[in-house]
Order: structure tokens, then sequence, then C-alpha cells
């Protein structure tokens, strides 16, 4: 067993490393920062396109797809390095819906769907959750009803992040209504543009958007149903599982210590040097050894991948551990940079240009994001240490 990169993924890093050195600048950092959640500036944009014309938005994906054919690990690296350098995240189109297309939609569906979601053309919002359905997503109400070739959509979603930017809705929808209520569930592909869709925006602590959508007699083509009527739940599932193994990433983590601690060394307080302060040395440690922890999970999970095997306990590990890392890093990290350290972004002040205060009011979002953690760790313990359900 070796710990360190091989040759050719340390070469694979380098090369990441160089294109994010020269593409990543203060201006488009600055400007990720300005719009959150808004949609993607020229900048961002930009950034996108030389992503795509490279073909590194398909990194993991077969070369049948357009994609590069690389390994699981070597798409870890590859988020690593990108979220250590503050690029534009990756997108739940590419990491989970375009993933799930390949599993279990029809040849004619992948020749549809999954070119246009690697060129960027189309982004999803997720719509699981309603205002009665969220860790019990198998009791949604949201009906579609075939009529002569198209599925008419009635219903609400809820959190549907992303809803008021994107071009689709990937949507869990009821059409077997008096089948069991897991088996009554299909996923639908909704263009946001149809008549009857209406947005309303909910803002979150950090200033995140999220919304509630409401689709009244929403006329959707037939084909637009991936993979097999009544089998979305699991569908879903899956999904989920791909959007997991993005979230359980320590780039982020990475950079934002790097930032503590170059902080830590610049700083004196009090007429001593602040690394000098028994505390602050402590908690960084304490740091530097969780980070690692849960780098060592991420990549156990991408090694697993590229092993043939779907990682299902250890995918909730990574997800509640660097979820959970997050909040504390940012909670510890606050502390360090003291008063000023509870400014936000948008301050001159903020010390980090305030990215601990934004990461400390994201964290709790991110505990419910690809299933709560609370579930997660049901997961763990029904699936990975064989425990009884109840
Ligand atoms: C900001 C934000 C963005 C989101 N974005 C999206 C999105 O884009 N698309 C989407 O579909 N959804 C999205 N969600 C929804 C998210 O996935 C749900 O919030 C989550 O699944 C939990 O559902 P709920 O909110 O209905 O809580 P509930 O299911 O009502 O749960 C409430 C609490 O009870 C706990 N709990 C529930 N059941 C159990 C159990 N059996 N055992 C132990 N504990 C349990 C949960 O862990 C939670 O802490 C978003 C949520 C937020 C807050």
């Amino acid at each position: 067993m070796r710990y360190a990169d091989a040759p050719e993924q340390e070469a694979w890093r380098q090369e990441v490393r160089r294109f994010v050195r020269r593409h990543v600048t203060p201006a488009l950092r600055a400007e990720l920062r300005a719009r959150g959640n808004e949609g993607e500036g020229p900048l961002a944009r930009a950034f996108h396109g030389q992503l795509f014309d490279k073909g590194w938005w398909g990194i993991g994906w077969p070369k049948e797809f357009g994609g590069l054919g690389k390994s699981a690990v070597d798409q870890y690296i590859f988020i690593e390095e990108m979220e250590a350098a503050g690029a534009p995240g990756m997108r739940l189109s590419i990491t989970s819906v375009a993933p799930t297309i390949r599993r279990v939609g029809t040849d004619a569906q992948k020749q549809r769907w999954l070119q246009p979601i690697l060129r960027g053309e189309i982004e999803f919002a997720i719509g699981y959750s309603e205002p009665d359905a969220g860790t019990d997503l198998a009791a949604l109400k949201t009906r579609a009803v075939l009529d002569g070739d198209e599925w008419v959509v009635n219903g609400q979603k809820i959190w549907n992040t992303g809803a008021h930017t994107a071009t689709h809705n990937w949507l869990a929808v009821r059409t077997e209504p008096d089948a069991p209520k897991h088996k009554g569930i299909s996923l639908l592909i909704v263009p946001m543009d149809r008549p009857g869709i209406t947005v309303q925006g909910l803002e979150t602590w950090s200033g995140i958007r999220t919304n509630a959508v409401f689709f009244e007699d929403v006329r959707v083509p037939r084909d637009h149903l991936i993979g097999e009527r009544g089998n979305g739940f699991y569908y879903v599932m899956m999904a989920l599982d791909f959007e997991r193994i993005t979230l359980g990433s320590t780039g982020l983590l990475r950079r934002l210590l790097e930032e503590l601690k170059a902080f830590v060394r610049r700083t004196v307080r009090d007429g001593r040097p602040l690394g000098a302060v028994p505390w602050v040395r402590r908690a960084l440690a304490d740091l530097e050894m969780r980070v690692e922890v849960g780098r060592q999970l991420g990549l156990l999970n991408a090694w697993l991948i590229d092993q043939g095997i779907v990682p299902t306990k250890e995918g909730s590990m990574a997800k509640v551990y660097v979820t959970e890392l997050n909040a504390h890093l940012a909670s510890v990290g606050m502390e360090i940079l003291g008063l000023a350290g509870q400014l936000a972004p948008d301050d001159p002040a903020a010390p980090l240009h305030g990215r601990l205060q934004w990461l400390y009011t994201t964290a709790p979002m991110q505990r419910f994001g690809g299933g709560t953690n609370e579930i997660q760790r049901c997961i763990i313990a029904q699936r990975g240490l064989g425990l009884p359900r109840k």
C-alpha cells in the first residue's frame, strides 16, 4: 500500500494546478463571491468554457460519451485542486444528474441529454423535496399524469435550489398513484421555460437563495421521463450517492486552513506572535489532523469506486465528517481571527475576505444537502455495521 500520489497522478495534479494558477484569477474569485448563486457571471462563464474545451467536465466519463475516461482518484484530485484554488464549483448536473442518466437512461436519452450537459448548455435544479416529503421522500405528492404524448405535472417542490437560474428541473414525481409509495415515483426532466411554472425565492442565512416552485398543468414531452416508469425513487437514491461523493471533498478546507495558518504566522497580538499562543497552536494542530483524516476518507471513496465497489457506508462517512468539519473549522477559525472574524465577506475589513464567516453561515445547509447527517449515520449503522433498522 502507498500513500503518495503515483507518478501519473502527481503529473495530473500538477497539470490541474498549472491550469488553475493561470485561470483562477482574483477577479474571478471576486465575481464568484459577489454573485453567490445568482447565476454565472461573465468570468465564470469564460472559465467554464475553457474547462469544456479541454473536456475537463467529463474527467471520469467514458470516452464514448466525450469524457477523458480517467479514474475516480484522478477526479478526486481534480476537485481537490479546483476547490483549493477557489475555482467555481462542480455542477450537480455533471456530478449527479448525468451519471444517473448514463446508468439508467435509454440510448436515445443518453444521446439527447449527455452532450448538452457536458458542454454546459443545460443546467439542472434538483427537485426532490416537498413541504411534506424531505427525509421521507417516498411521501412526495407532485403528480404527473400522461395525456396523449405529454405528461401533465401538478404540485409543489421546496428547497429547489438553483431553479431560478436553471434551464431544466430534475423532478421526482408520482406517476403511479395506486402503487406502493416507493414504487410509484418517476424522474422527469422539466424544461423551466414551460408555461405553468412559478418560482418563489427563499433566502437562507448565508444569503444563498433557494426556491419554492409551483407546477400548474405543466406539459412535458413523454420521452422526458428518464429510465423506467415507477423506478424514480431508486434513481434518486443513486443520484444522491453520486452527489454525496463530491460533498466529501476537502479542497476548500485545505485552502481555508492554509489561509488561517498564514494569518497566524503574520499576526502579532498583544505584543506576542499569535503562533506562540498555546490554545491557537493546539487548535491549528487539531485542524491539520482532522483535514487530513477527511482527505483520506475522500480518497478511500474514490479508490473504492476504481475497484468497482459502490461506497455506501464510506460515502456517508465522508459526507458527515467533512460537512461537520466545515462547521468546526469555521467556528475555531473565527475565534482565532478575533472579533473581526465575524465580519461578512462584503466588509472590506473582514480578514481572509470573510471566508470563514461565510463558511460558518453555509455549513448548517451542508448538513442537510444530499440527505441529512442523522440519516447518514442511520445508513452507516444499518448498511455499514449491519445493525437492525429500528
Ligand atoms: C438550503 C437548503 C437547500 C436545499 N436544496 C435542495 C435541493 O436543491 N433539492 C432538493 O430536492 N432538496 C433540497 N433541500 C432539502 C433537503 O434535502 C431536506 O431539507 C432534507 O432532505 C431534510 O428534509 P426536511 O427538511 O423535510 O426535514 P425532515 O425530513 O422533516 O427532518 C427533520 C429532522 O429530523 C431528522 N430525521 C428525520 N427522519 C429521521 C429518522 N428516520 N431518523 C433520524 N432522524 C430523522 C432529520 O435528520 C432532520 O434533522 C435543501 C434544503 C435546504 C435547507
